[in-house]
């Protein structure tokens, strides 16, 4: 009897694969746009994907579409999974000598970054200028989508907001200690030349302990180390 039943019912799943393997042909064969969506993953594409912690993004260099950071939740953010060792040990770390290392932001995707630049083009626009005259206005302080660290994953803003006093103190603290655990700072005043963006107290990047320690004692901007590093 349970021999039966089990025979009877391998005989339903065949017929039910069956059934499906058939309408999902003609579905897939008379439908050329689900065809391509349904295309699998080949083994080639996989390996396309690129990452290293020090990727440069900025002006002239946008991130590369094939660049996968491993994206975690972290906090109340999201960012790249290869850092958050050293994160956590920098914010215990600062905890212990009473700084509250507080994160803004972090990891954004390329579609945040584009409505964060449209809203900013649009509170212009708002306040009369064209549209041309607001878009300029706008890419002075935001990046454009592509150009921005944040979708690297490896970008954190520390204490952005609130009070200033108190902020300078952690900037402080991070600007003596983030290179031992990975971090830069990765737009000082002195090379807003070379990175094209205004000093960012609180905008720290993280490229690996060994790369951090080389720009904080030879006080380099990232630009510069790739270039005098790059093998
Ligand atoms: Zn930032």
């Amino acid at each position: 009897m349970k021999k039966r039943n089990k025979k009877k019912r391998k005989k339903g799943g065949l017929l039910l694969l069956l059934a499906i393997g058939l309408i999902s042909y003609f579905y897939l064969s008379t439908s050329p746009s689900i065809k391509q969506e349904a295309k699998p993953i080949t083994q080639e594409e996989k390996q396309e994907e690129v990452f290293s912690p020090l990727v440069l993004v900025n002006e002239e260099f946008a991130l590369p579409d094939n660049f996968n950071a491993k994206i975690v939740e972290y906090q109340t953010v999201y960012l790249s999974n290869v850092l958050v060792e050293e994160l956590e040990e920098m914010q215990k770390k600062a905890r212990q000598e009473g700084i509250e290392l507080t994160i803004n932001n972090a990891y954004r995707s390329r579609e945040q970054q584009e409505s964060i630049l449209e809203n900013k083009i649009q509170e212009y626009t708002k306040k009369g200028l064209t549209f041309e005259e607001a878009y300029e206005k706008a890419t002075e302080i935001v990046q454009l989508p592509g150009h921005s660290e944040h979708e690297t994953g490896l970008a954190i803003d520390f204490s952005e907001y609130g009070n200033y006093a108190q902020n300078k103190k952690i900037w402080n603290w991070l600007k003596d200690n983030a290179h031992h655990y990975g971090f830069i700072l990765r737009y000082p005043k002195d090379k807003e030349e070379i990175t094209k963006i205004h000093y960012e107290a609180w905008h720290y990047r993280y490229v690996g302990k060994e790369a951090a320690q080389i720009i904080y004692q030879e006080n380099l901007c990232l630009e510069e180390y790739l270039q005098q590093y790059s093998f």
